[in-house]
């Protein structure tokens, strides 16, 4: 017997609809491109939404087409969230920080039919140049007065968002579709081979929207004020688009400004509550914190991913700020976030030592998902908290399959290969060891690069570390240091290696340190050790004749 409930299809729509009709006076703040601040509430981006949407629908734009972004965090990108989305078009979402090729190869792969882009962009632009030839339009987020002189190539108009949004109607009501239907689509930012594409749905979305929101996840409340330095062009900013309408948080968005000192004034002027971003940016405003003294008083947590968070991070805010890390973990493929770090009942909330050792592991999972880890050979390993082992996953937002069909062997009967390597402990708390690819292979035993890169960043003379693994005669691999010295500091490499001594076990200690300006890194910010690799591939570790 069936139930008698209604049924409505899960629609992206319906977030900023709801935000306008009950939290309508809510605040959105946006530091904007052109310069100074915009402020509006969610009743005036409902309405701008309805009338781009409605605008696209006049100039042919059918359920399933696909329009590009290539866009900081601002408000004008909310509006395309929900005014694309909202028609059944597909809100693609382009990093602007991968090479030109890469987009080049994005945009006509995914067969965008327009690109809206901010201003900061235009040199991306005219660089793509006839790579841009199967796009009908190309829309500065911006007004007249702001037009950038463009030349595009033949066949592409150039627009102006306020013009195309003008022609639209805000009284415009939302379609009803099925909630199956693709509403974003992010290609990862692999390292190797091709960027590939992770197409979201309305109800994939909405699913995770409602998990992330969990008390134990985000769990945003109407008195929370939410700043995403996350982008909005990687993974749907963490979801924090969706989550703040969801419960009519108020949100600001730093646009193109995501140095410390900015996002530090942000947050004071504004209030921010919650923000969310990956370890570089916390690094770059704890720099900022500390050598001018400014505070962020207002702030009660910051959710850090995307790379491992180090404990020194965790502490650093915790003990000087008055701030909760909250480590997650997630991926492109899972929308992106897979699990949260919050601790359960009996474990160390308040902030202190124990807090900070449990915010090492990258948290549990999301209700709505399903892991496990398992060998080489597909066996499915304990959670120990010792076992690592290629971690997958399933659930209502992890991709099935990417865009046109590509990378099919990460999709495994029902199951997400992550390309993650990581144990799992007996409260399920999960954490990440390394990359597949990264892992360190010592005489057929695994070594964790991770880890080892969290204990070095804990000495005071380092800014940033990698370690990767080193061609050895006798064990194969052994882990390299690879270290950017904190400026003003003179760290040896002597003293790094004893650093080591007691943390892990001694045949861990990597058997070698060197020294460099700067780190690679990929375009969402990860460090790219696939170049190290490349660069430190002749070298010679001092205990190869060992
Ligand atoms: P992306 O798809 O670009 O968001 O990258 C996803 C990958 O980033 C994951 O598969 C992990 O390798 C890495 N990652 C994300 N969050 C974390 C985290 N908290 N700690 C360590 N690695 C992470």
């Amino acid at each position: 017997m069936l139930g008698l409930m209604q049924e409505k299809p899960l629609l992206i729509s319906s977030l900023i609809d709801y935000a306008a009709k009950h939290h309508g006076d809510a605040e959105i703040v946006s530091n904007t491109v052109e310069g100074g601040t915009h402020r509006y509430t969610y009743r005036d981006a409902d309405r701008r939404a309805r009338r781009l949407g409605s605008a696209l629908l006049r100039r042919g734009v059918k359920l399933g087409d696909r329009i590009g972004t290539l866009a900081w965090n601002g408000y004008r990108h909310l509006e395309i969230y929900y005014g694309v989305a909202g028609v059944g078009a597909i809100v693609h979402t382009i990093n602007p920080r991968l090479f030109p090729e890469q987009i080049a190869y994005i945009v006509n792969h995914a067969e965008d039919s327009y690109l809206f882009v901010d201003l900061t962009f235009v040199p991306l632009i005219e660089g793509l140049g006839d790579h841009l030839a199967g796009v009908k339009g190309v829309v500065f987020m911006c007004d007249r007065a702001h037009m950038p002189a463009v030349t595009l190539p033949a066949g592409v108009e150039l627009l102006c968002y306020e013009e195309f949004i003008a022609d639209g109607d805000e009284t415009y009501v939302w379609p009803e579709f099925d909630e199956r239907t693709a509403c974003g689509l992010c290609y990862t930012s692999g390292t190797t081979g091709n960027p590939k594409g992770a197409l979201y749905a309305h109800r994939s979305t909405m699913l995770h929207a409602y998990a992330a929101n969990l008390p134990d996840v985000f769990g945003l409340s109407s008195r929370d004020c939410v700043l995403p330095v996350v982008p909005m062009f990687h993974v749907n900013a963490w979801g924090t688009a969706y989550l703040a309408p969801m419960v009519g948080a108020k949100l600001v968005f730093p646009g193109p400004h995501l140095d410390g000192e900015s996002l530090q004034r942000q947050m004071e002027e504004e209030g921010v509550t919650v923000s969310a971003g990956v370890p570089t940016v916390w690094l770059g405003l704890l720099n900022y914190l500390r050598s001018s003294g400014k505070r962020i008083d207002s702030v009660k947590r910051l959710v850090i991913g995307g790379s491992a968070c180090p404990r020194a991070m965790t502490k650093a805010y915790g003990d000087e700020y008055g701030a909760h890390v909250q480590h997650a973990w997630g991926m492109t493929e899972m929308s992106p976030l897979g699990t949260y770090n919050t601790p359960k009942a009996g474990m160390a909330s308040d902030l202190g030592e124990e807090y900070y050792d449990d915010q090492l592991k990258q948290g549990r999972l999301i209700f709505g998902l399903e892991m496990k880890i398992q060998d080489g050979d597909g066996n499915e390993l304990p959670w120990d908290g010792k076992a690592f082992g290629d971690l997958m996953v399933s659930g209502h937002w992890v991709c099935s399959a990417y865009y046109k069909g590509e990378g099919a062997d990460a999709h495994v009967d029902g199951w997400f290969r992550t390309g993650d390597v990581a144990t799992i402990d007996s409260r399920g708390f999960m954490q990440i060891t390394d990359r597949t690819k990264d892992v360190i292979k010592s005489g057929g035993e695994w070594i964790s690069s991770i880890d080892l890169e969290n204990i070095a960043v804990g000495h005071p003379g380092v800014a940033e570390a990698a370690v990767i693994s080193c061609a050895h005669p006798k064990w194969d691999e052994r882990p390299l240091l690879v270290v950017v010295r904190r400026e003003g500091t003179d760290v040896s490499r002597e003293e790094l290696l004893a650093y080591f001594n007691g943390k892990v076990a001694k045949w861990w200690i990597p058997d070698d340190v060197q020294f460099v300006e700067d780190l690679p890194h990929t375009a969402t910010g990860k460090i790219l050790k696939t170049k190290l690799r490349e660069r430190f591939s002749d070298h010679v570790l001092p205990t190869a004749g060992d």
